[in-house]
């Protein structure tokens, strides 16, 4: 408590944020304006990602493409998402109906009802990750090159996991690259993020810890598949204490698919098997909150290691 002003003093970590005007309330969980000194983490933070990616071993150029956050519901509803992550995902609705709609749709406004009734799904849900929106445009190409593809998305995606955590917002951006190819492509691309990834964060000067994950599948056949992607140790996570220390936050995600999209889509690889996938995935505002959690609320302030990676 202020002996002054009998305000209370922000105590929890969302709480500093919006008192030093770092992320903006509005009125919902997870969905919050960004500052300009904000922006301009996450902007250097993209930028030290495109040079890391660059010096890596990677094969040549990656294609740059920015979709925005919505994709073709068909495209969604084929990938299997509702199946594993029911829980997330979020759908477009919009009203369709007449002027007697419109009326009746008003009159429950009005008296404070559910007004939401007339609401139609459209072609489109929201994006849940950077790469759902790109595995079929890929396929429709015909077959890779022998030395597979390599993307390079950033976009806005939306989770229905609303938390008064800075770290797990509904809107969050997400840059990934993503490899397609032969099995050996495709793993030697999420070994050397691995590595370069830890080189890069470590250069930033947080604390980082690399772990065996899994993805949140929902319900009791979730179970055996959070199993399955432990046991072939397809998910890795780049963990950075943000809101707790005892429970450090993803910040990094490295997954390899096998051929789970390969087969969906029917990606072809230049032999005329069905190709591999791997993706890499950098969680913007979590690398932003990080870096303002463990160098403090001033950017100008931050140790000057760390303002040369970034503002080099
Ligand atoms: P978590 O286990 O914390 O829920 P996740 O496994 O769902 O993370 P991914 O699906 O791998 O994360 O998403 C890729 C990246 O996007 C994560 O490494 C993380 O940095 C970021 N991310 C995921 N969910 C959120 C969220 N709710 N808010 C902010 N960033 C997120
Ligand atoms: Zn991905
Ligand atoms: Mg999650």
């Amino acid at each position: 408590m202020c002996v002054i002003c009998d305000e209370v003093e922000p105590t929890t970590l969302l709480e500093q944020l919006i008192s030093h005007g770092i992320l903006i309330e509005t009125g919902v969980d997870g969905i919050y304006g960004r500052s300009g000194a904000f922006e301009d983490v996450i902007a250097r933070f993209e930028d030290l990602v495109t040079r890391t990616g660059a010096s890596g071993a990677n094969p040549g150029v990656p294609e740059v493409i920015r979709f925005p956050p919505a994709m073709n519901r068909f495209h969604f509803e084929r990938s299997g998402y509702m199946k594993s992550f029911p829980q997330l995902a979020g759908t477009v609705h919009a009203f369709m109906g007449d002027d007697r709609g419109h009326f009746e749709l008003l009159d429950k406004l009005q008296n404070n009802e559910d007004w939401t009734g007339q609401q139609k799904t459209t072609g489109v849900v929201l994006t849940p990750a950077a790469c759902y929106t790109l595995y079929p445009i890929v396929a429709k190409r015909g077959p890779l090159k022998a030395e597979g593809a390599l993307f390079d998305l950033q976009s806005y995606c939306f989770r229905h996991e609303p938390s008064k955590d800075p770290a797990r917002m509904q809107m969050f951006r997400m840059r990934e690259f993503v490899r397609f190819g032969k099995p050996r492509q495709v793993q030697e691309f999420r070994a050397g993020w691995l590595e370069n990834g830890e080189t890069m964060m470590k250069k930033l000067g947080v604390p980082i810890h690399v772990d065996l994950a899994n993805d949140p599948f929902f319900g009791r056949s979730g179970r055996m598949l959070k199993n399955n992607q432990r046991d072939q140790g397809l998910k890795f996570e780049m963990l950075i204490p943000i809101e707790s220390e005892e429970k450090p936050t993803a910040c990094l995600s490295f997954n390899y698919h096998q051929d789970h999209f390969g087969t969906t889509w029917g990606l072809i690889d230049a032999d005329g098997e069905t190709a591999h996938t791997a993706c890499v995935g950098f969680g913007l505002e979590r690398v932003a909150l990080a870096l303002f959690k463990h160098h403090g609320f001033d950017v100008e302030a931050w140790p000057k290691a760390v303002r040369k990676v970034l503002w080099q």
